[in-house]
C-alpha cells in the first residue's frame, strides 16, 4: 500500500479501459473501481488484437502474455475466397515498434487485468473492484458518483470508462446528443477450437490460412473478391488452441440480424448462407463454431470535449470505433496510460489541469485514429495497404510523456 496515498479515483466501469486505468494508477493512489456486473461481466467477446502500441503499455504493467494465451502475430495474410494466398504482408513489428502484436481471447485478456488488480489489490496497491454496483449519476466538479441503491461516494478524480453505450457521457457533455451510431457494417463474431474445426473439416484438408504450420504468426483476411464488401477476418488465439473468426459484411446485405448488444446471439445458418461461396472448407468451420455473436459495428462522432470538472471519459465511451483498424482496444489501453500524468504527488486541486493535459492528446489521437478507419470502411481492396497505411501513425505512439514532449517540440 502507498505510504501516503494522495487521490481517491474512483473508476466507473471494469472494462479493458477501467482496469488497466486501474493498474496503472494503484500503486500510488486508493483507487475504486464500480462495475455494474458481477466478476463474470463481459467475459464474452472473441478475439482482440492488441497493436504494439497496447502491447508496450501493458508490458510496463507488468502484463504476461502466456497468463492470457497470448498469440503472437507478425503479418498480415489476404486470400481470395477459393483460399488462394493474394497477399503476405510481414509488418516486421518488433523491429519497427519494439514489439509484436498480441492476438488474445478478450475473456482470458480481461480476466488476467482482473487478476492482475486483485494482485495488486493483495500487495502494494490500495485498490478495489466493487461488483455488482452501477453508477447512475455524477456530480462533475465535486467529483461525486451516485450508485444504484442511491449511495454517494466522493472521489478526487472520476474515470468513467462505461463503454460504448455510456450512461454517464451526455452528463459529462451536458447534452444527449452523442450517441454511437451504426457503421453500416455487420460482424458475426464467432471462436472455434482447432479440434472441433479439424473433426468437421473431416477428410478435407485445412485451408492454408487455419493450418497450423502456416497460420500461426500471421492474421489472415479472406475476401469475397467479388466486389462485394464481405470478408473474413481469423487469428489464432489461447496459445493456438482456438481461432477467432470475425465475419463482415455490409449491413444491408445481412438479411435480417440487426443488434446494439455485445451479447447478441447471431443466426449460425444465415451467417454460414452469407459465406457460403467461400468454399466448404469455410462452411465447415463456422458450421463448427459453439456460439454465435452478432455484432452491428458502431462508432462515435469525435466528441467535443472528454473532462469536466474532476471526471474524464476514456474507452469506448469517449471514442467507440469500429474494428477495421483493430484500435479500439489499444485507443482504451493508451487513455489508461495517460493518467500516469497524476503522480504520487499530485494534490486534489492539480486534478482539472492534469486531466485537461491528458485529454490534450488523447483527444485528437483517437478523433485521427477514428477518421482513418472509418476511411478504411469503403477500401476494401487491398489490405496490405488498408492495415499499414496508417501503422506508424497507429503502433508508433509511446506513452503521455513522449506524446506530450513531441506535442512540445513541434509547438516551437
Ligand atoms: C461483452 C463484450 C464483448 C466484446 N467483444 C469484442 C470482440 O469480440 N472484439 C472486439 O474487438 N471488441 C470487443 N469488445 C469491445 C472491446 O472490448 C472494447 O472496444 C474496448 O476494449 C474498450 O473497452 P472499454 O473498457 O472502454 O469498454 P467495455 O469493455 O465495454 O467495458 C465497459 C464496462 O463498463 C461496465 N459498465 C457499463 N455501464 C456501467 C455503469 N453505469 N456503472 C458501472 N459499470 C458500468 C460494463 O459492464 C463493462 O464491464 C467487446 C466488449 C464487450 C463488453
Amino acid at each position: 500500500m502507498p505510504e501516503s496515498p494522495q487521490l481517491h479515483v474512483i473508476i466507473v466501469g471494469a472494462g479493458l479501459a477501467g482496469l488497466t486505468a486501474a493498474l496503472i494508477l494503484a500503486p500510488h493512489h486508493r483507487v475504486t473501481v464500480y462495475e455494474r456486473g458481477g466478476p463474470d461481466v463481459a467475459t464474452g467477446g472473441q478475439g482482440i488484437i492488441v497493436a504494439p502500441n497496447g502491447v508496450k503499455i501493458l508490458q510496463g504493467i507488468g502484463f504476461e502474455p502466456a497468463r492470457a494465451g497470448a498469440v503472437p502475430i507478425r503479418g498480415i495474410r489476404t486470400y481470395g475466397r477459393d483460399g488462394v494466398l493474394l497477399e503476405d504482408v510481414d509488418m516486421d513489428l518488433k523491429q519497427r515498434f519494439g514489439a509484436d502484436s498480441w492476438a488474445i481471447k478478450r475473456g482470458d485478456f480481461r480476466g488476467v487485468l482482473g487478476q492482475m488488480v486483485a494482485e495488486a489489490a493483495k500487495g502494494e496497491g490500495m485498490v478495489e473492484i466493487v461488483y455488482g454496483s452501477g453508477v447512475v449519476g455524477v456530480e462533475c466538479d465535486r467529483g461525486v458518483v451516485e450508485l444504484e441503491g442511491g449511495e454517494k461516494v466522493k472521489g478526487d478524480v472520476v474515470i468513467v470508462a462505461d463503454g460504448v453505450h455510456s450512461r454517464l457521457r451526455n452528463t459529462i457533455l451536458k447534452s444527449n446528443e452523442y450517441k454511437a451510431k451504426k457503421t453500416g457494417l455487420t460482424c458475426y463474431r464467432i471462436a472455434v477450437s482447432t479440434e472441433d474445426a479439424s473433426v468437421a473439416l473431416g477428410d478435407l484438408p485445412p485451408p492454408h490460412w487455419w493450418d497450423p504450420s502456416n497460420s500461426q504468426n500471421n492474421s489472415a483476411l479472406i475476401f469475397a473478391d467479388d466486389g462485394s464488401p464481405r470478408f473474413i477476418t481469423a487469428y489464432p488465439i489461447r496459445n493456438a488452441e482456438m481461432f477467432n473468426l470475425s465475419c463482415i459484411l455490409r449491413t444491408d446485405e445481412s438479411t435480417k440480424t440487426t443488434a446494439e448488444s455485445w451479447h447478441a446471439d447471431g443466426d449460425r445458418n444465415e451467417m454460414i448462407e452469407t459465406f457460403s461461396d467461400f468454399g466448404e472448407q469455410v462452411k465447415r468451420i463456422l458450421s463448427a463454431a459453439t456460439e454465435v455473436k452478432v455484432w452491428e459495428l458502431q462508432d462515435l462522432e469525435p466528441l467535443p470535449t472528454w473532462t469536466s470538472g474532476r471526471v474524464m471519459l476514456i474507452g469506448d465511451a469517449a471514442h467507440a470505433m469500429s474494428p477495421l483498424q483493430g484500435q479500439g482496444a489499444n485507443m482504451s489501453i493508451e487513455d489508461a496510460e495517460s493518467l500516469r500524468l497524476l503522480t504520487p504527488d499530485t494534490r486534489p486541486e492539480d486534478v482539472l489541469e492534469l486531466l485537461k493535459l491528458a485529454e490534450s492528446v488523447r483527444r485528437p489521437r483517437t478523433a485521427q485514429v477514428l477518421a482513418q478507419t472509418r476511411a478504411s470502411h469503403s477500401k476494401f481492396a487491398t489490405v496490405g495497404e488498408r492495415l499499414t497505411a496508417n501503422l506508424d501513425f497507429n503502433c508508433g505512439y509511446d506513452g503521455i510523456h513522449d506524446a506530450l514532449a513531441r506535442q512540445k517540440a513541434a509547438a516551437k
